[in-house]
């Protein structure tokens, strides 16, 4: 190939080599088509051949204050002009140290120590192995406890310990004999619900289940790891008010750790800067990555208690040290993004806008929950989802095969929406810098495109 043709390809080229060469992620690349989006500008992003979209799920659940913020674009150059880069691995630079003040700062009471990483799912590994090494080097020794709790159909992201905690079927069955052992209790779903409990009893009814497999096995569990109020990956999964609050209280109670896995509703997600805070939680371990940087950069956080990093503190030849890290961790123009995306936050006023945003949101959905084949409509914060089913009485989803979902996204996007599904459901999940006006649209086309596939 010349370098003319690699430098300057046409657009035909390019949609030659991203279903040829590109390996798309969770993608069946025998039947990919691409969708390539070459610019942005606050909500709206645009295609290579000039057509607009709103963002209708922030890139992937990441973005929060809408594309080429100038604060955000502004603090990244300002890095950019210092260094791009230098190791975390027994060093560090300025712009990484006052990031982890600030996230010290504004996460639940208790978490006052930050280890950077990349992605959600390395901050999930560095928690699970924190967890366990903090057992067999803690002033009482625990050694015994190895294992993890976990929630059915959790979703923690997709490398091997993360997987292992994870427990969607689709995604995590094929590599099930590479993984350790994880014990798992019944989500907490609040559309669908056991046979016999009433929605008032579900809370109580799961923790009980909860405490069941606690008081069994708890001199084994290392650790119990959580998705906040939200499955997301599941399928936007809802837990009853209070079960976050009994999971904190009832891992207190078993002497088990408490991982919270913020990566996809932390920073301002569910109307709050955290959903632990919806509860007045403080988890032992929190894991932070998506929205972190904005949806700029690649970084993530895991944060942990004083109780934890003391545990690993000692002379060289003791070594309790955590012997972990990736190369760009704590990178400091993903620390920039981040400071700034923080910024932000306060500069314009995010959270406080919020509820009228979430609540012209809600408006819409009730519009959307009357239509044929709508299961459920559940929303927390700027999360929405909306469930389609073959038979709304008994719940009985549509054959996966008839991508009902996938094909109202398909209809929204003809229309200038990109939103992404999750098996039978339509996912809204906006930044949270959208307008009303930008709301309505989403919410009009897919509105539409429901009425019209549903049937
Ligand atoms: C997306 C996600 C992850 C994984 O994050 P990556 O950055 O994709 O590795 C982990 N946990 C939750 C809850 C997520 O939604």
């Amino acid at each position: 190939m010349e370098n003319a043709a690699i430098s300057k390809p046409g657009l035909s080229d390019l949609y030659h080599w991203d279903r040829t060469l590109v390996w798309h992620a969770f993608t069946q690349m025998a039947d990919y088509e691409p969708f390539l989006i070459e610019s942005g500008k606050g909500c709206v992003i645009v295609d290579a051949e000039g057509r607009e979209y709103i963002d209708g799920v922030s890139s992937l659940w990441c973005n929060i204050h809408g594309h080429r913020h100038p604060t955000i674009d502004a603090a990244i150059r300002e890095q950019l002009d210092k260094i791009a880069h230098f190791t975390n691995l027994g060093g560090s630079n300025s712009t990484a140290i006052r990031l982890a003040k600030r996230l010290v700062d504004i996460t639940p009471e208790g978490l006052d120590h930050v280890f950077f990483s990349d992605d959600g799912a390395t901050a999930v590994e560095v928690a699970i192995k924190m967890a366990f090494q903090y057992w067999r080097q803690r002033p009482n020794p625990r050694p015994e406890k190895t294992c993890y709790l976990a929630i059915g159909d959790g979703y923690h992201g997709d490398t091997l310990g993360s997987v292992s905690v994870g427990g969607v079927e689709r995604f995590h069955a094929m590599f099930q004999p590479l993984l350790f052992e994880t014990l798992r209790v019944p989500a907490p779903d609040t559309y669908r619900t056991p046979p016999g409990v009433a929605k008032g009893d579900l809370c109580e009814y799961h923790l009980q289940k909860l405490e069941q497999i606690l008081a069994e096995h708890h001199h084994r569990i290392a650790a119990m790891v959580i998705e906040p109020l939200i499955q997301a990956a599941a399928g936007m999964i809802m837990h009853p008010p209070g079960y976050l609050r009994g999971v904190r209280e009832l891992t207190r109670k078993y002497d088990v750790l408490m991982i919270a896995d913020e990566v996809a509703v932390g920073f301002g997600r569910t109307g709050k800067m955290f959903a632990c805070e919806h509860e007045a939680v403080s988890p032992d371990l929190m894991c932070l990555a998506k929205g972190m940087t904005g949806g700029y950069l690649p970084m993530a956080a895991t944060l942990a208690t004083s109780e934890i990093w003391r545990a690993f503190l000692g002379t060289h030849v003791e070594s309790k040290t955590f012997y972990h890290g990736h190369t760009y961790g704590g990178n400091p123009l993903g620390a920039a993004a981040a400071m700034g995306t923080l910024d932000v936050f306060e500069q314009d006023h995010t959270l406080e806008n919020l509820p009228a945003k979430i609540t012209r949101l809600s408006d819409r959905l009730a519009r959307i929950a009357r239509l044929p084949h709508v299961g459920d409509v559940r929303q927390r914060g700027l999360i929405a989802a909306i469930e389609l089913v073959q038979d709304t009485a008994s719940k009985t989803p549509f054959p996966w095969e008839e991508r009902r979902a996938a094909r109202v996204c398909d209809f929204a996007r003809d229309r200038g929406i990109w939103i992404r599904p999750l098996g039978n459901i339509v996912v809204v999940m906006p930044p949270l810098a959208i307008s009303v006006e930008q709301l309505d649209r989403i919410a009009e086309a897919v509105e539409q495109g429901i009425a019209k596939i549903g049937d």
